[in-house]
């Protein structure tokens, strides 16, 4: 596969690189400790653009491919994941309106997404169901020219701040198969408070790591959106499921690019310790034993890396990716957590210390694991696709 960059995506990938180096590594580990949300960081990610990379420039956004989005977010995530996971959320929603929206929604809401003035999360689990989307119990019912909604989600990243939130949820729970009786809702809120009919819960839940950007419940009892919020309009009605999985292969590219950035910074903090540390009158960059891990943390790196740009190229050109997106998912996020540990080994004693960067690298990458689709599930996915392929 061919691993050219464009001049234009170098030279973005370039300005973020230089933003992360110069901005982020600085202060992400103490911004990390105090569960802070990164407000000045973000705001140079608004006027960078970023949160408008992926929406077309006649609404406002940079118009890029989902290509250089993954080595964006890629080059985020070396720095400090938790940057990429608040702009996801208006990837995610971005992504589905721009593909399934109507007209008006496209129109109303891509420009407000693409300036940030409008914050996005996206909402999908629920507290006893995540991989089994089927079976969530959220119910929306039509009344009027309302919805009205009730269920509880969970797990929902942005959830406080955003001002929309794209909601699945069962419009007819009767229908079998269920996901033909699902549907996606465009639920505009005001940011930072709870509206009448939904609670959500703050401080959020706490976690292991991806701290600084929240991840909160929330508790909808009655809450009305009007029936054109369906995502797509009167024709999304019992399409939601088939909408939300469009959304949630282009977060598994995502989550690739986050965890090829973890194994990346793993590496790179790795060799630059190893060089300096002596043990046995040499820096320990000499004994072979550390080398051997060197050389597979760079491996395991480069190859998240190049799965990641394979498949959001194979998603950009508007095939189907599922296999891809996959690979690169599961592949680039185990990679993660392998470099954490072996840049955690490769750091002694200060591996463990909260003065260094490995613990924080050693509790964000579990998230990789599980998020958008569990390690699991993508290799059920992957098993699947190439069985299918076989068959036909
Ligand atoms: C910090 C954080 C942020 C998140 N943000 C969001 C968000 O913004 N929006 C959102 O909608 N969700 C979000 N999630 C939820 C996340 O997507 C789910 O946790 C994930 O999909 C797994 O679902 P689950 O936790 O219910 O685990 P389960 O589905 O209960 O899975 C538990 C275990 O069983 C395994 N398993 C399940 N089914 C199978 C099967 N068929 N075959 C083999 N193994 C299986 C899984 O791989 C896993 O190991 C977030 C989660 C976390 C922790």
């Amino acid at each position: 596969m061919s691993d050219e960059l464009t001049t234009e995506q170098r030279e973005i990938v370039a300005a973020v690189r230089d933003f992360v180096d110069r901005d982020v590594i600085p202060v992400a580990s103490e911004l990390e400790h105090a569960d802070e949300y990164p407000t000045a960081l973000v705001e140079t990610m608004r006027e960078m653009g970023l949160f408008g990379a992926t929406i077309p420039e006649e609404y406002g956004g940079l118009g890029l491919g989902v290509d250089t989005y993954a080595l964006i977010v890629l080059e985020l995530s070396r720095g400090w994941p938790t940057l990429s996971g608040v702009m996801n959320g208006s990837f995610m929603a971005a992504t589905m309106i721009r593909l399934h929206g109507t007209d008006e929604q496209r129109s109303r809401i891509l420009p407000k997404l693409a300036s940030m003035e409008l914050r996005a999360a996206f909402s999908m689990t629920e507290p006893h169901a995540g991989s089994d989307v089927q079976a969530i119990r959220t119910v929306a019912t039509r009344d009027g020219d309302d919805y009205v909604i009730s269920g509880q989600k969970m797990w929902v990243t942005n959830g406080w701040r955003a001002g929309i939130v794209m909601l699945l949820a069962k419009t007819d729970p009767s229908a079998v198969p269920a996901h033909t009786g699902m549907t996606g809702f465009i639920v505009e809120k005001e940011p930072e408070t709870s509206p009448p009919g939904l609670q959500i819960p703050m401080p959020g839940l706490p976690k292991l790591g991806y701290k600084g950007v929240e991840s909160t419940e929330l508790v909808f009892d009655g809450f009305r959106t009007p029936a054109s919020s369906v995502l797509g309009g009167e024709e999304g009605v019992g399409k939601g499921f088939k909408y939300f999985m469009s959304g949630i292969e282009m977060g598994r590219v995502n989550v690739a690019a986050r965890g090829a950035g973890v194994a990346r910074a793993a590496l790179d903090d790795a060799i630059s310790y190893a060089r300096e540390r002596e043990a046995f009158g040499k820096p320990i960059a000499r004994h072979q034993a550390v080398q051997l891990m060197i050389a597979k943390m760079a491996t395991r790196a480069e190859a998240a890396r190049l799965l990641t740009i394979q498949a959001a190229r194979k998603k950009a050109s508007g095939e189907r990716a599922d296999l891809e997106a996959g690979m690169a998912k599961y592949f680039a996020t185990e990679a993660a957590q392998e470099n954490a540990l072996d840049c955690m080994r490769i750091h002694g004693g200060y591996g463990y210390s909260l003065e260094y960067r490995p613990e924080r690298y050693y509790r964000d990458a579990p998230l990789l694991l599980i998020g958008e689709g569990s390690n699991e599930i993508q290799q059920l996915i992957i098993a699947r696709r190439l069985l299918e392929r076989a068959e036909a």
